[in-house]
Formats: structure tokens, C-alpha cells, sequence
């Protein structure tokens, strides 16, 4: 008997870089600025299952974001989000849109599920037609289209105007995948719009702005039905005490979020024209991080033999990178291993 599901055989497991680094910039993680001393999380009932609902959590989140409670769902990570996503609307063989390129792990996750995943590409600058995922969407009626905004690995970001066009002509579930919105420059999420339409969920995370992607803390905001019908398969006790209680502290810091998030535009801007002198293609990003082209040789290679992590892409992406936007000198030591590669291969 082949114990294995048919969906998972060929599934290759998720490998993070396992290559020793001095710089660590290929997974769009923010900064530690907000616990650099570490944290401490006094009376709590350890001995207790966690609160099931985060309830303490969902009500700091809900001042953070200013939209109510009952409209939010927390969870480890937004991944997690995507998973339950998956788990409560999508059934064998049922349709999942998606722009390409975009994140990663919604094929993987539509594989896991016995989904069908159906890629819209993106234009040849990385930009996306909206009109053109309507058209498709129109041919192959898929069940959920997730729409990365800003867009990971491109930073490409679409106006709020055209996703809340796109779902007034869609019945289909409509999931807008924020994790990067805090570094936008004009502020496009559409949390504040999730009880005007029957379809739309909006994910976040704390994982890249508040930069504690190690406490795996993501959240959905959606309308109250929505949220409802999730719950029914969100597992009991999915955020453990120590993450909700670190996720509350992390949000009463607001002002420090947004002062960082501040340099890091400032940085992404640095980045970016350093990126352009030394004769790459950049591309425009509203995210925490860069996507470029290079034609040098193996770069990945010759920047990690520096001790330099950035994400390299396979197949039709070959030849693109994503670097994150790190602190001043993680960025400086970046672009100096670049800027000698470059000029070696001049040489
Ligand atoms: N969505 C996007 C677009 C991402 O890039 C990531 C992380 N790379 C996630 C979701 C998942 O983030 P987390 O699970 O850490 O919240």
C-alpha cells in the first residue's frame, strides 16, 4: 500500500539556506530592533493551554489595526493563515489563481490540498494586469485567487482601486496577502474594507515590520462570516501563550514599527540606486526588499562565498534575485562584495 498522498509524493520539502553567512539577507526578515536585549514574559500559566481565541491578542491587534476584534483571527504566521485558508474552502481538485511570479508556498500549498494552481504572469516588467486575471478568472472560475500586495519577489504593488474593482466582478474568495504593506510608500492595504464585501480576506504578519519572524506570528482580517467559517477548522490552542504575550508587546510599540519601517524606505532607496550605478536591472519596490537581474555568473555563488545570503530564483526566473533591505551595515557590506565581484568581472 503507498501510505504517501499521490498530492505529497513529488512534493520536495521546503529547505531554507543552510550556507554559513555573515550577512543574512534572503528571507525579507525584518531587523531585531524591538527586543535586542530580550524579552521577558512574567505571569503567565504555563502549566495551561494557551488561550484559544488570543483574545488578549486579537483586542491589541484590533487598536493596532483599527478594525474590530471579531473581524481578526491570529495564528503561527500568516503561512498558517494560507493553510487554513486552504483547509476550510478548497476542495480536491477545485481551482487556485494566482499571479506569477508570487509567494512561493501558495502552490505548495495547493499541491498539499489536491488543488489545481493556475498562474496568471506577470508583464514583462513585473508590473501585473488586472484585467487579464479577470479574463482568466472569467475562463476557469477558480475558488480562491491569492493577490500578493505588494508583491513577493517583485515588490510590485497594485492599487487598492483596482483589487476592489477586480472583486466587485468576482464571487470567488479574493485573499489579499499584505505581509509587506507596512512598507509601502502610499499605505494600499484593504483591512479597512473587509465588511464591505462577502469575499475578500486580508493577511498580515509580524514577521517582517515588527522583524520577530522567529515567534511565527501572522493574522487574517476578514468579515465576521468569513471569520466564523475558519474558526470551525482553526485547531484548538494554535498560538502558544509565549508568542500571543510577545505579539502583545510588540504591538503597544507602534511608534518604533514606524520608525523603522521609515528607514528602511530610506535604505530601499540607497539600495536601489547603488543597485542601478552598478549596472543592474532594478525594479521598483514598495516591499523590504529589492528584486534585480544580473548577468554575472553563478552570482549567488560568488556573493555566499563572501559570506552573503541573497535569494536566487531557478527556471524562467534565472538570473533574478531578491535581496532584503537590512540595517546600514549589513547593506554596505552587501554592495561592497557586489561591487567587487562586479568589478572583478570587468577586470
Ligand atoms: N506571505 C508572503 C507574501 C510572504 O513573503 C511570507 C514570508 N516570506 C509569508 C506570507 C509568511 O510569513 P509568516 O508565516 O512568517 O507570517
Amino acid at each position: 500500500m503507498q501510505l504517501i498522498k499521490p498530492s505529497v509524493l513529488n512534493l520536495k520539502s521546503y529547505k531554507p539556506n543552510e550556507i554559513p553567512y555573515r550577512v543574512k539577507l534572503d528571507a525579507n526578515e525584518g531587523c531585531n530592533y524591538l527586543f535586542k536585549d530580550g524579552v521577558e514574559i512574567k505571569n503567565i500559566d504555563i502549566n495551561y493551554y494557551p488561550d484559544s481565541q488570543s483574545l488578549q491578542l486579537r483586542k491589541e491587534l484590533s487598536r493596532f489595526i483599527e478594525v474590530d476584534k471579531e473581524n481578526i483571527i491570529a495564528g503561527n504566521g500568516s503561512s498558517e493563515m494560507i493553510e487554513l485558508i486552504l483547509k476550510t474552502f478548497v476542495d480536491k481538485g477545485e481551482t487556485i489563481l494566482s499571479f506569477e511570479p508570487s509567494f512561493s508556498m501558495y502552490p505548495i500549498y495547493s499541491q498539499i490540498y489536491s488543488a489545481q494552481y493556475k498562474r496568471v504572469e506577470c508583464n514583462d516588467d513585473f508590473s501585473v494586469d488586472m484585467n487579464k486575471l479577470f479574463e482568466i478568472q472569467k475562463e476557469i472560475n477558480a475558488k480562491v485567487i491569492f493577490i500578493c500586495n505588494p508583491n513577493n519577489p517583485t515588490g510590485y504593488q497594485i492599487s487598492k482601486e483596482e483589487i476592489i474593482h477586480f472583486i466587485k466582478k468576482t464571487d470567488a474568495l479574493v485573499v489579499v496577502d499584505e505581509a509587506y504593506m507596512e512598507f509601502s510608500n502610499n499605505g494600499q492595504s484593504l483591512k479597512d474594507e473587509v465588511n464591505d464585501y462577502p469575499n475578500l480576506i486580508v493577511l498580515r504578519t509580524l514577521s517582517k515590520a515588527f522583524g520577530l519572524a522567529s515567534i511565527r506570528l501572522g493574522y487574517l482580517i476578514s468579515n465576521k462570516e468569513i471569520v466564523s467559517m475558519i474558526n470551525k477548522v482553526k485547531p484548538p490552542y494554535n498560538l502558544n501563550t509565549l508568542t500571543q504575550q510577545v505579539g502583545i508587546k510588540a504591538l503597544r510599540e507602534k511608534e518604533k514599527m514606524n520608525e523603522y519601517v521609515k528607514g528602511v524606505k530610506e535604505r530601499r532607496k540607497v539600495v536601489f540606486n547603488k543597485l542601478k550605478q552598478l549596472g543592474f536591472k532594478v525594479y521598483e519596490s514598495e516591499a523590504n526588499f529589492i528584486f534585480f537581474k544580473s548577468d554575472i555568473l553563478s552570482l549567488f555563488e560568488k556573493l555566499s562565498n563572501k559570506g552573503i545570503l541573497v535569494r536566487r530564483f531557478t527556471g524562467n526566473l534565472e538570473g533574478y534575485y531578491r535581496v532584503s533591505i537590512g540595517t546600514n551595515d549589513e547593506n554596505k557590506q552587501f554592495l561592497k562584495a557586489l561591487k567587487e565581484i562586479v568589478e572583478n568581472e570587468r577586470s
